[in-house]
């Protein structure tokens, strides 16, 4: 019996030694094989997609959304994608999501028609090739491909778009069940992403994966349950003209002086307000991106020269309110906020960045922190700035509010966004506006002004009074 065994064992190892050694080309060809190599496809199902970098908590989970419905639509030769999502409740951006994109253009697709978003171009193509035949194509025609032999697993790794190095898992059944790789994000650094595609089936002639987690920055970004998948489906996905003719709009900053020494920086979707003391600047939020932050901080040097940028003040955590936290660390300055951001905050402006490097990854400044949990105060003496923590609401767990005691000027973002003047009154008054004008009646400040980070510019309080039915 025992001599049987090895004899058995003997030949199976001559026999696998007889294989020449596998090659990346012999990896990817076995796995496209078995997989199938379609040209295009289409899969739909239902799960949730995350809202990355708007988590309740700074550092906790992506909130999640449930889907109705999701169907993708992906044709490799042309480098196109298409991406339906059905929300199961209201979202910001609209219940429906159609996100497209095709070669360096991306665009999406809504009630008015196709609006362009060249700038989320790179990393909509750089998601075709994390699907699973999007993969095993992209590391085939790379030319580059490298393999590392594992137990039982093979992972293939080729750069995909100049820059991205993509590692794909492809298990003993020769399927692809994981591709990682890392993408640039203003707040993160180098963020990874990682693909695991798990549960197998045949669809039409095609193995896909019937489960499908895709995680982002540390946190799942989708969970989705594939119900069907159309192989070689029909994919026709040109670039709409007015998406052809578009260009990207350069960085704009207006300011407007709310008081002596405040001013509130606009021109984007997301506004700043710098406050001038006597040997120093404070910018309140940094948000968006460094391009939105170095033309702020030139805007604030060019409306009070010769003086540093001491600090940067946040309203929240959230990713669109803070993606130029980094490039103030770099100018020097302390960042205030609520004191639950501090541990985050603290791991993100240290990461490395090198897929998009930012002034703080070329030169790197240890960050300072001042975290409020109370209340914290800025003053010379004739310029004051109030800084209070709150426990937020729906949106986020933490606000901070900024208020200028002097010219009772209240900054916050997100909890009141004032829209055109003659905009009606909501019918029900939405409860993150009403939280917010009870903060600070519980707080008792005397706010004459809101300067908001979103909407049409800086109002009188009676307006927030009038929208939540309080006038
Ligand atoms: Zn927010």
């Amino acid at each position: 019996m025992t001599n049987r065994f090895w004899l058995a064992a003997g030949l199976a190892l001559t026999i696998a030694g007889c294989n020449s050694a596998p090659t990346a080309t012999s990896v990817l060809e076995d796995a496209q094989e078995s997989m199938g190599n379609p040209t295009s496809i289409q899969y739909s199902g239902t799960g949730m997609q995350a809202f990355f970098g708007q988590a309740l908590t700074a550092g906790e989970s992506w909130p999640r959304r449930d889907l109705t419905s999701y169907t993708r639509t992906i044709n490799y030769d042309q480098r196109s994608a298409r991406e339906e999502l059905n929300f199961a409740q209201p979202q910001f951006g609209g219940q429906q999501q159609n996100t497209q994109v095709n070669g360096d253009k991306a665009w999406n697709v809504g009630p008015n028609g196709p609006a362009p978003q060249l700038a989320a171009a790179e990393e909509r193509q750089l998601f075709i090739w994390l699907t699973p035949h999007g993969f095993l194509k992209g590391a085939a025609a790379a030319g580059n491909a490298t393999l590392a032999a594992g137990e039982g697993t093979n992972v293939v790794s080729f750069t995909a778009l100049g820059k991205y190095k993509v590692d794909g898992t492809i298990d003993a059944n020769n399927h692809v069940t994981k591709v990682e790789t890392m993408i640039p994000n203003s707040v993160m650094g180098d963020t990874a992403v990682v693909a695991n595609y798990s549960d197998y089936r045949d669809f039409s002639g095609v193995q896909f994966p019937a489960r499908i987690q895709i995680d982002q920055g540390g946190f799942p970004l989708y969970e989705l349950n594939v119900t069907s998948v159309t192989p070689n489906a029909p994919a026709d996905l040109p670039v709409p003209d007015a998406v052809q003719a578009a260009t990207i709009a350069p960085v704009q900053t207006m300011s407007t002086r709310l008081a002596p020494g405040v001013w509130h920086v606009t021109g984007g979707s997301h506004h700043s307000v710098v406050v001038e003391f006597s040997d120093y600047l404070a910018v309140v939020e940094a948000p968006l991106t460094e391009e939105r932050s170095l033309a702020v901080i030139a805007e604030a040097k060019k409306l009070a020269p010769n003086k540093p940028i001491r600090y940067v003040l946040t309203t929240h955590h959230h990713f669109d309110h803070s993606g130029g936290l980094r490039t103030y660390v770099a100018e020097g300055a302390t960042v205030v906020t609520h004191q639950s951001n501090v541990p985050y905050f603290e791991k993100t402006v240290a990461a490395p960045a090198t897929l998009m490097p930012d002034t703080q990854a070329k030169g790197p400044k240890q960050a300072m922190f001042q975290g409020v949990s109370d209340k914290f105060v800025i003053t010379d003496g004739k310029q004051t700035i109030e800084v209070y923590a709150t426990n937020g609401d729906t949106h986020t767990n933490e606000y901070t509010l900024v208020y200028l005691p002097g010219p009772r000027i209240l900054v916050e973002g997100d909890a009141y966004s004032p829209g055109p003047a003659d905009a009606p009154v909501p019918p029900m008054p939405p409860p993150n506006a009403v939280k917010l004008y009870d903060d600070v009646q519980a707080l008792k400040l005397n706010v004459a002004t809101i300067a908001p980070i979103h909407g049409r510019g800086a109002v009188p309080i009676a307006e927030l009074r009038r929208f939540i039915g309080r006038s």
